[in-house]
């Protein structure tokens, strides 16, 4: 069975099986419960699109369009492809549900897993698990700052120590100022084709800001005496950016300027920003994001600004994992209900139905266990108390509470236990 390669998880998923199911969960109701406080709602598109909104909005030249795609043609002729991210599907909802019409805003957040053809390394799955805001309709530079305040004071709510993470921000210019930056260093790859691998010669035709992204590090030290688009910004986004840093600074969150950050999207305008964890090596980005005041147009839509982020939930695993941090994960069972004999069955399972019916996780054998062995399946189910029930203390109306932190036992009647067991949990 195990050498039948169609009895495994193909070659870059993996099983989320219930430990790190949990973790996930706990990511996303962190999320869910932080984003609502910034007046964020939740949206869910499709798995997949038609390949178009992926092409329109990513862009033809970036290497997620390129070569990473899963995209297939389905059984009506349609190319369809699993979606790669998440912005271009919620941006393309909420032009095709008219939720930005007439100068309305939106906040979404989405979650669910994504698709992309990638050598599967640490972190990096080709299904993988992504959170994401989407903020639709509001072109204010506060905004911005209050997007990435959002994702910092995310990773801090989920325990990453702040001075394990840092904040990188950056202004990738709009539709005024980029062409004749990327023109410039269009001509500046060509000037240093020789010192520059195959690829960044190639991008100097398709996607030259992508020439900043190169891991080589004969294309780094070129890259790095590049001229700089912060440099070269428009009026109108040099304002914006100086606002947005501003606006950073008021909120006390600590980013550097990176003016190399680029990120690997062609639809961003403006601001761009990414969290890195420490301990992860060169895969060290754990979210990020930018505006993209432009994307709806690409889908013909009127212009309306939109700012996003997308924090990966392998990558933000590992960086707890670096960081030291344990998840709390509620154990499977509060309370584990054990029967000392065969013949006290059927009061247990009443018992244990009382607990789960006064909102207690309470767990039954269901296997003929000796009571030892429940005890063992307790201690797996981390469950913090044991209701033993036997046939002397049912005599008298009583069960055995046992706590299994401190192995303290006491008789508690029948009556008062899922009170008792309520006021031991805290709640
Ligand atoms: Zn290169
Ligand atoms: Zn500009």
């Amino acid at each position: 069975m195990a050498s039948d390669p169609s009895a495994r998880a193909p070659k870059g998923t993996v099983d989320m099986l219930p430990a790190t199911a949990r973790v996930w969960e706990h990511l996303l109701h962190t999320a869910e419960g932080l984003f609502s406080l910034y007046g964020y709602e939740p949206i869910y598109t499709p798995i997949f699109e038609h390949t178009d909104v992926f092409v329109r909005g990513i862009g033809e030249a970036t290497d997620i369009v390129g070569k990473e795609m899963y995209t297939f043609e389905d059984k009506g002729g349609r190319s369809i492809t699993l979606r790669p991210e998440g912005t271009a599907s919620v941006v393309r909802a909420a032009l095709e549900h008219n939720l930005t019409a007439n100068g309305q805003s939106a906040k979404l957040y989405y979650a669910g897993p994504m698709f992309r053809y990638e050598r599967p390394q640490a972190g990096r799955l080709r299904q993988f698990w992504q959170i994401g805001v989407e903020a639709l309709g509001m072109p204010e530079p506060s905004l911005d700052a209050e997007v990435i305040a959002l994702l910092v004071r995310f990773f801090e709510a989920v325990g990453l120590p702040s001075d394990r993470m840092r904040l990188s921000i950056n202004s990738m210019g709009d539709d005024a100022c980029r062409p004749a930056y990327r023109a410039k260093i269009a001509a500046y790859i060509r000037d240093h084709s020789g010192d520059l691998c195959e690829e960044c010669n190639r991008r100097a035709d398709t996607n030259p800001l992508r020439t900043f992204d190169c891991k080589n590090d004969g294309c780094r030290a070129v890259m790095a005496e590049a001229p700089l688009l912060r440099d070269e910004l428009c009026e109108p986004c040099a304002t914006h950016y100086a606002a947005v840093k501003a606006y950073l600074d008021h909120l006390g969150i600590a980013y550097e300027e990176d003016p190399s950050l680029v990120r690997g999207l062609d639809y961003y305008t403006r601001t761009v920003f990414e969290v890195q964890a420490e301990g992860l090596g060169a895969q060290n980005a754990i979210g990020g994001g930018g505006r993209y005041d432009r994307l709806m147009e690409e889908y013909g839509g009127p212009p309306t600004a939109g700012l996003g982020f997308a924090l990966g939930f392998e990558r933000t695993m590992l960086a707890l994992a670096a960081a030291g941090v344990e998840v709390p994960v509620p154990p499977v069972a509060e309370v584990f209900v054990a029967r000392a004999v065969a013949e006290v069955a059927g009061d247990a399972f009443l018992i244990c139905d009382a607990l789960r019916s006064a909102g207690v996780a309470a767990e039954i054998d269901h296997q003929s266990r000796s009571l030892k062995s429940q005890f063992k399946l307790a201690d797996r189910l981390r469950a913090d108390y044991v209701v033993v029930v036997g046939p002397d203390e049912l005599a008298t109306g009583q069960v055995t509470l046992r706590d299994m932190a401190t192995s303290n036992e006491e008789r508690v009647a029948l009556g008062d236990l899922p009170t008792i067991v309520l006021d031991r949990l805290g709640r």
